[in-house]
């Protein structure tokens, strides 16, 4: 399949980019790794007259540590620079663990962070990583800039917080605390598919194994990320078998579930609650991991 016509710009700078996307209106879309736009372009589900490309614009890639321990990504940072950046190996190890469950090697090396939570697929791992560690979207057009939390990004299928004439500027994920322990789990048909269903959390768990902060995210069971709210139950005590498995059964009565030529609904209330109680289960077996390992 061929793409419609469309005009082609690669701005050089930010400012640049903004100015065209505000003269452009509703015609104009930013390209960013092409994972997803070209494919769309080329099955004619998206017909904009004009791409601005970002890949010029050297100011929205990279990840650098702020001084408050927080970690801040440019919108371009692609998949591949999370899974081997020692900064995000380092001090939010739960990122490269999870790229590596990301489509392919070659996806990976083309997609970016602001690419993937701008299309807002469901399945998608970025939406709900970003929403596990409570990350903020910094999102800029030509006359202001916006901070959005991660989990009021995504708003539904394929839409998402951002207003026209708006772009992903850079994503900033705070510092993790030395008791932070973390699981993940996804299930898909072939390693590099999208997933059926997955779950991620975050554990903090302190010297006298009390769990002090929990988050858990169900993704790709519904029609955009979500949080588990019971996973607050697991704070002010050990995170018993028990307490897991109460955790996961409100998990499962706490999703409408999406049925598609994937899997049925009910299949996926059964992967949402195995899928959580595993993930927590992961993270509190988890060594916790040193002060030395995370400064
Ligand atoms: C075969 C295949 C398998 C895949 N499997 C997975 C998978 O398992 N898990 C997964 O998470 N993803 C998967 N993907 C998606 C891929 O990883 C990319 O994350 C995704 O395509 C979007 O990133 P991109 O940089 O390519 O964005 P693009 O395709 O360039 O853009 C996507 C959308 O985002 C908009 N956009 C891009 N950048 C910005 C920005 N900075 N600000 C505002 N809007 C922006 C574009 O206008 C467009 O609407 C797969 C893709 C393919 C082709």
């Amino acid at each position: 399949m061929k793409p419609p016509r469309f005009d082609y710009e690669a701005p050089a700078s930010l400012e640049e980019a903004l100015q065209r996307l505000r003269e452009s209106g509703d015609d104009a879309r930013v390209l960013a790794g092409g994972q997803s736009l070209i494919p769309a372009l080329n099955l004619r589900l998206a017909n904009p007259g004009r791409l601005l490309d970002l890949r010029r614009i050297t100011s929205l890639r990279g990840i650098r540590r702020l001084p408050s321990g927080a970690l801040a990504a440019g919108a371009m940072t692609r998949h591949a620079d999370f899974e081997r950046d020692p900064l995000m190996q380092r001090h939010l190890p739960i990122v490269p663990a999870v790229m590596r469950r990301v489509a392919h090697p070659q996806i990976r090396n083309r997609g970016t962070i602001g690419g993937s939570l701008a299309h807002a697929d469901p399945a998608a791992e970025w939406p709900a990583l970003c929403m596990a560690l409570d990350a903020t979207i910094v999102v800029a057009s030509a006359s202001a800039e916006r901070r959005i939390p991660a989990a009021e990004f995504p708003l539904g299928v394929y839409t998402t917080a951002l207003r026209p004439g708006e772009l992903i500027r850079e994503i900033e994920f705070p510092a993790w605390p030395a008791t932070r322990r973390w699981g993940f789990e996804e299930v898909s048909r072939r390693l590099g598919d999208f997933a059926i269903t997955g779950a991620m959390c975050t554990l903090d768990i302190d010297a006298n194994q009390r769990c002090t902060a929990a988050r858990c995210v169900i993704f790709a069971a519904s029609e955009r990320p979500q949080l588990v709210a019971a996973a607050a139950e697991l704070v002010g005590g050990p995170v018993t078998e028990d307490a897991v498995a109460r955790v996961a059964k409100a998990a499962r009565h706490s999703i409408s579930p999406l049925s598609d030529h994937h899997a049925s609904a009910e299949y996926r209330l059964e992967l949402v609650e195995t899928m959580t109680a595993r993930v927590l289960k992961q993270a509190a077996a988890m060594a916790a991991p040193t002060q030395e390992s995370i400064r």
